[in-house]
């Protein structure tokens, strides 16, 4: 039965539940919903302001405060006052390890594989839990401006966010009492809201640059037949808005001949400068210079000199779009649109620097940190039926396998397919008898699963005793839409079946992604030679371990002549399975495989006519 509900707020009939769109970002948050004109609005509750900025602030009580009043505490209790938890979320301490420095409050260290805890006030918190503050904050403002009760969401993360991280996200949703009905892609969110790809006889190629305060990243989308499609991503999680106060701090200090570590030492006056510092860089985005004091300070800045400040983190971001053009495949001139994302593309500098790279001028009417909250709230719409159906495709960044025989990485899901996707490949025992089978998943490049990552490791229990290579075993590979894997094993004989889902344990940071598939390219000549000589070798072992069987089995059917020259054969094969070397194993295992041919005719020939007889046919 559908809920019919009136909508205070609106003053209209609502069949349906709102479904709302969050952004749920680095330095600032966002929710916004389908007015009843059908647009995408921002929600502004009670004149709090749009932008909520993603802080936490834990009180003596333990109680969380957040936004514009938590930021406050930055200055005052940093220690108690957590920003940039997206950072966090679905990472291990080893994965952020190198920017430490960045982070006031306590970041738990002592297993540097698991998830990374804060510590706060008093207790432990993990990122899911501090994320859930924010979206909690964000449902409260959603209902109160609404007038109705939001319980359905889609939040929007970085294209480059891995499984760990989607998951984390998703449970951070189910964390403040919201069903996450779809993780999209921020640029997928950003272009749906310039109406991108709501045309299903659309084919087009477009750039969204995302710079945030402390994030930039840049997305090469293909849309065609309503379907988005990530074909590249890039960026580095450590450049922002961010970046470009500090280089005016810098400045400043300089300028007025103070000693960064002086004033390091005074947290207010740091504080106050920086945001002093922030508010310059913006009112350089409409106006020629900014001119204030505080205290005995003089904080003066010129547009050009900002420029100056900030040219070598720009051009930094565009060497970014330039690999993610390689990536793709493409250049500038294949670029049809080109989105502009982030309160930092608010700076004239940055805008132009983009115009000049892609060459053309890039998209910039919809307010750059409202235009992703915006674009979610449209796919919640296309969630909620109000729409013409809309698939969104991603990309897997790294292949998906098993651990084979002799480790090595057998591919089921290859990098840059396209999700949802499902696959599967049939396995046997390699001993008789086996009644486990170990199945291990691994993510990576290369060859040998050793030089790949673990996700996760089961046992398919209970296989019926049969001789190695008749149990059949499907392992089937499933990745949903918001990149989640779930494997499967069952052998068919028996029906035994076992699944998991894979919430790796740490997460995979887009520097280990780009580092490992250059490893394997780096690699990819010894890796293919230990591959042969692996397979070689399991080949070799799989046929001794079948030869030795058959000649103690079949003793009836040969001659003493045959069983001995077989077993010089098989002496043979071993040492040659001592050498390591490939065409040396492959040549004996040919050998012997030649040599024992027409015995193993022979039995089975032997065996059917004893089959033959015993059916007696008339
Ligand atoms: P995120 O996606 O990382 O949460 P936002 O998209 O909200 O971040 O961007 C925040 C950054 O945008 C901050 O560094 C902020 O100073 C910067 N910013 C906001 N408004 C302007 C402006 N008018 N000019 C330049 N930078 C701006
Ligand atoms: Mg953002």
């Amino acid at each position: 039965m559908a809920k019919i509900s009136i909508n205070l707020a609106t003053g209209s009939f609502q069949k349906e539940e709102i479904i709302v769109g969050i952004d749920l970002g680095t330095t600032n948050s966002l929710v916004a919903f389908i007015n009843p004109d059908k647009n995408p609005q921002v929600i502004n509750d009670a004149g709090k302001g749009i932008l909520v900025p993603s802080v936490v602030y834990f009180n003596g009580q333990n109680e969380a405060v957040v936004g514009n009043e938590a930021k406050e505490y930055l200055t005052t209790d940093p220690s108690n006052t957590i920003f940039s938890v997206k950072r966090l979320l679905g990472r291990s301490y080893k994965d952020v390890a190198e920017h430490k420095d960045i982070f006031s409050y306590k970041i738990i260290d002592d297993d540097s594989d698991a998830l990374v805890k804060i510590y706060a006030g008093d207790r432990f918190y993990t990122p899911i839990e501090l994320s859930g503050e924010i979206l909690k904050e964000l449902k409260a403002r959603a209902e109160h401006a609404l007038k109705t009760p939001v319980n359905r969401a889609v939040i929007t993360v970085p294209a480059y966010f891995n499984d760990s991280q989607r998951q984390a996200t998703r449970d951070a949703g189910k964390l403040a009492g919201l069903d996450v009905m779809r993780i999209v892609n921020e640029p997928t969110a950003a272009s749906l809201a310039y109406g991108i790809g709501l045309d299903p006889s659309q084919q087009k190629t477009i750039a969204v640059y995302d710079l945030g305060g402390g994030t930039f990243d840049v997305s090469i989308l293909q849309i065609q037949n309503g379907i988005f499609e990530v074909l590249a991503t890039n960026g580095n999680t450590y450049l922002g808005g961010d970046d470009f106060d500090r280089a005016i701090l810098n400045y400043w200090l300089e300028k007025n001949n103070l000693d960064v570590a002086v004033v390091a030492q005074d947290n207010i006056l740091m504080q106050t400068l920086r945001l002093q510092a922030e508010a310059a860089k913006k009112a350089l985005s409409t106006q020629n210079l900014y001119n204030e004091q505080v205290g005995e300070f003089w904080c003066t800045l010129d547009k050009q000199t900002f420029e100056q400040l900030i040219s070598a983190k720009v051009e930094e971001t565009i060497t970014a779009c330039k690999n993610a053009l390689k990536d793709a495949d493409l250049s500038a001139s294949d670029i049809d649109e080109v989105i502009l994302v982030g309160g930092s593309t608010r700076t004239p500098f940055v805008k132009q620097a983009v115009e000049n790279f892609f060459g053309k001028k890039p998209q910039d009417n919809i307010n750059p940190d409202e235009v992703v909250a915006l674009g979610a709230a449209i796919q919640a719409d296309v969630l909620a039926g109000n729409r013409s159906d809309i698939l969104l495709l991603d990309v897997t960044p790294l292949s998906l396998g098993i651990e084979t025989m002799g480790g090595l990485m057998d591919v089921i899901i290859a990098r840059n397919s396209k999700v949802p996707t499902k696959a599967g490949r049939q396995y046997t025992t390699s001993i008789d008898g086996q009644v486990n089978m170990k199945i291990s998943v691994y993510q990576g490049e290369r060859d040998l699963v050793k030089e790949n990552r673990k996700l996760a490791e089961f046992d398919l229990k209970g296989i019926p005793a049969m001789p190695a290579g008749l149990p059949k075993v499907d392992i089937n590979f499933l990745l949903n839409a918001d990149g989640i894997l779930t494997v499967q094993a069952i052998e068919l004989r028996s029906g035994v079946k076992q699944e998991i889902e894979i919430t790796p344990s740490y997460g995979l940071s887009d520097d280990t992604v780009e580092k490992m598939l250059l490893d394997s390219i780096e690699h990819a000549k010894s890796d293919v030679e230990q591959r042969m000589l692996i397979e070689a070798r399991s080949e070799g072992e799989q046929l001794l371990y079948t030869a030795e069987r058959f000649i103690e089995k079949h003793a009836e059917h040969l001659t003493e002549g045959e069983i001995s020259a077989t077993k010089t054969h098989i002496e043979a094969l071993r040492t040659a399975l001592a050498t390591q070397e490939k065409d040396t194993i492959l040549k004996k295992a040919d050998e012997l495989n030649e040599f024992t041919r027409p015995f193993a005719e022979r039995v089975m020939d032997a065996a059917i006519s004893t089959a033959m007889k015993g059916k007696k046919i008339e």
